[in-house]
C-alpha cells in the first residue's frame, strides 16, 4: 500500500483534445486496498487503534471491495478483522472472500433479512475490543478520511471533479474538501437511488451542503454491478488507448458517463475536469478469462 503511487494522468487525447480531462489514479495505491477504500478506512483505523481496539468488524456483500480492503488494511495495522457477509455461505467462495479469508478475516454469513438489521448484528456481537465500521465505510469518519484525496496531489487547477457514487461517502468527502471554484459531480451506479442526496447531506455540515455539487442518475447500466457488452468494449478501449484499467461496477460507468456527457455538451470547453479513479479493479476477476484485455 503506497499512496505515493498516485498520480494525475492527462487523458484529454481520449476526448480528442476538445476538453481538458485528467484522472486521479488512486487505483495505484494497492491492487486491493485501492482508490477510495484506503482513504475511507484511514480514520476508522486510526480511531480504533487510539481507542485500544484490537479488531475491526464490518459488513458487505460477497464481492465487496470494502470487505477485502478492510481485511488487508486491518492486517497491515496489526488488527484482527471480522466480516459479516450478506447471504448464505456459498459452496464456492468468491475470489473477494477467498482473499479476505487469506488476509485473516473471520467471515460470518448472515441471511439477507438479518443483514438489513445491522443493529441486531452489532448488539448480538458486543465485544469491547471490537471497532465497528458501517457497510461501505459510510459515515462522517469515512468522509473526513476522503478529504486528503484532493490534497495528495495539486488538484487546485481543476474546476470540475467527477466521481462514482455508491454509498456517497467518497463524494461527501470530496465536497468537504472542494475549493469554492470547484464543482463536484457524482455518477450514481445504483438504479434510481434518489435518496442518495440526503445520505450525502447527512455527512455534511449545513455550510458544506450549500457547496456546488450534483448527482447524475443516468449511467447505472441497469443497476448495481449490471453491465452490457458496450461497457465491456469501452473498458477494453480505455485500456488500449490510455493504458487505463477500469472496473465494471464503478469506474467504467464513470468514465463512460463523462464521455457521454462531454459529447452532449455538458461541460464548458474551458473547464478543467478531474475524474477520480477510485480503484476496485479486484472485482474484475468475476469475469471469464479473456473478456478483458488487461
Ligand atoms: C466502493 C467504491 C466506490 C463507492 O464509494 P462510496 O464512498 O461508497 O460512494 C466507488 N468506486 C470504487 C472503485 C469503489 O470500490
Amino acid at each position: 500500500m503506497n499512496i505515493n503511487n498516485i498520480y494525475i494522468q492527462d487523458i484529454s487525447e481520449f476526448f480528442n483534445n476538445i476538453l481538458n480531462i485528467s484522472i486521479l489514479r488512486a487505483d495505484l495505491i494497492d491492487p486491493v486496498v485501492s482508490g477510495n477504500k484506503w482513504f475511507k478506512l484511514q480514520l476508522y483505523v486510526r480511531d480504533a487503534i487510539a481507542a485500544g481496539k484490537t479488531t475491526l468488524a464490518t459488513f458487505g456483500g460477497p464481492y465487496s471491495n470494502h470487505i477485502v480492503a478492510t481485511s488487508k488494511y486491518g492486517a497491515s495495522m496489526g488488527l484482527e478483522t471480522v466480516g459479516f457477509i450478506r447471504g448464505e455461505k456459498p459452496v464456492a467462495l468468491s475470489p473477494t472472500l477467498t482473499d479476505a479469508m487469506e488476509n485473516g478475516m473471520t467471515l460470518h454469513f448472515v441471511s439477507r433479512e438479518d443483514f438489513e438489521q445491522t443493529e441486531k448484528i452489532t448488539s448480538h456481537n458486543q465485544d469491547p475490543s471490537w471497532a465497528w465500521i458501517p457497510e461501505g465505510g459510510y459515515g462522517i469518519t469515512g468522509a473526513e478520511g476522503v478529504k486528503s484525496m484532493l490534497t495528495i496531489k495539486d488538484t487546485a487547477p481543476f474546476d470540475t471533479i467527477i466521481c462514482a457514487v455508491g454509498t456517497g461517502t467518497m463524494m461527501a468527502g470530496l465536497i468537504k474538501a472542494a475549493a469554492p471554484h470547484q464543482q463536484v459531480i457524482g455518477l450514481s451506479v445504483l438504479k434510481n437511488n434518489i435518496s442518495i442526496v440526503e445520505e450525502i447531506k447527512a455527512l455534511l455540515t449545513p455550510d458544506e451542503s450549500k457547496k456546488n455539487f450534483e448527482i447524475n442518475h443516468d449511467y447505472h447500466f441497469g443497476g448495481y454491478a449490471k453491465h452490457t457488452p458496450a461497457l465491456i468494449d469501452f473498458m477494453n478501449d480505455c485500456y488500449k488507448k490510455m493504458e487505463l484499467p477500469l472496473d465494471f461496477v464503478y469506474t467504467a460507468k464513470l468514465v463512460y458517463g463523462v464521455e457521454d456527457l462531454a459529447t452532449k455538451g455538458k461541460f464548458d470547453p474551458t473547464s478543467k475536469i478531474l475524474i477520480i479513479h477510485s480503484g476496485g479493479l479486484q472485482g474484475n476477476r468475476s469475469f471469464k478469462k479473456g473478456t478483458l484485455i488487461f
